[in-house]
C-alpha cells in the first residue's frame, strides 16, 4: 500500500467505489486543515475498484460510524510514515446521532435535544432500530 505523503494519520482503505465522498461528508472531513487526499476508483485486487481516503493528521476517527457505513473498510494507522496498526471494522452495536428516526410519532421528533440512538437488532441483515420507538432505520 502506497501511503506516500502521509506521516501521521490514517489511510482508510477498501472503501466501496463512490463511497469516499459520502464518508467525507458524514465524518465532516471538510473541517480539517491538514493534507487530505481522496482517491477514487483505485485498482484493487480484492474488489476490482475501491476508494481510498488519506488523512495526514491524528484526528478522532469514529470507527463506529465507519463500521456502520461499511464494515468492509480497513483503517490503517500511520505513524512516522509507516503503518503501525490495521483496524478491521464491524457493524457497531449502537450508533448515536448518525441517522435520524423518521417516525413522526417518535419522541425524538418532539424532543429536539434527545440523541438519536439506534441499536443493531439483526446483524445478518444489518437491521438497526430506534431505541425509543423501535422503528427500523432506513
Ligand atoms: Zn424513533
Amino acid at each position: 500500500m502506497n501511503i506516500d505523503s502521509i506521516k501521521n494519520g490514517y489511510v482508510i482503505d477498501h472503501i466501496k467505489p463512490g463511497m469516499a465522498l459520502e464518508i467525507y461528508r458524514i465524518l465532516d472531513l471538510g473541517r480539517l486543515d491538514c493534507h487530505l487526499a481522496i482517491i477514487k476508483n483505485a485498482v484493487s485486487g480484492k474488489m476490482g475498484k475501491k476508494d481510498i481516503i488519506k488523512i495526514d493528521e491524528m484526528i478522532e476517527l469514529d470507527l463506529n460510524v465507519l463500521g456502520y457505513i461499511d464494515p468492509g473498510i480497513t483503517v490503517n494507522v500511520v505513524k512516522n510514515g509507516e503503518i503501525v496498526d490495521k483496524r478491521h471494522l464491524e457493524l457497531p452495536e449502537k450508533i448515536t446521532n448518525v441517522i435520524k428516526c423518521k417516525n413522526p410519532r417518535c419522541i425524538t421528533s418532539c424532543e429536539q435535544e434527545l440523541d438519536h440512538v439506534f441499536k443493531l437488532t439483526d446483524r445478518e441483515n444489518r437491521v438497526y432500530r430506534c431505541i425509543y420507538c423501535e422503528s427500523k432505520a432506513k
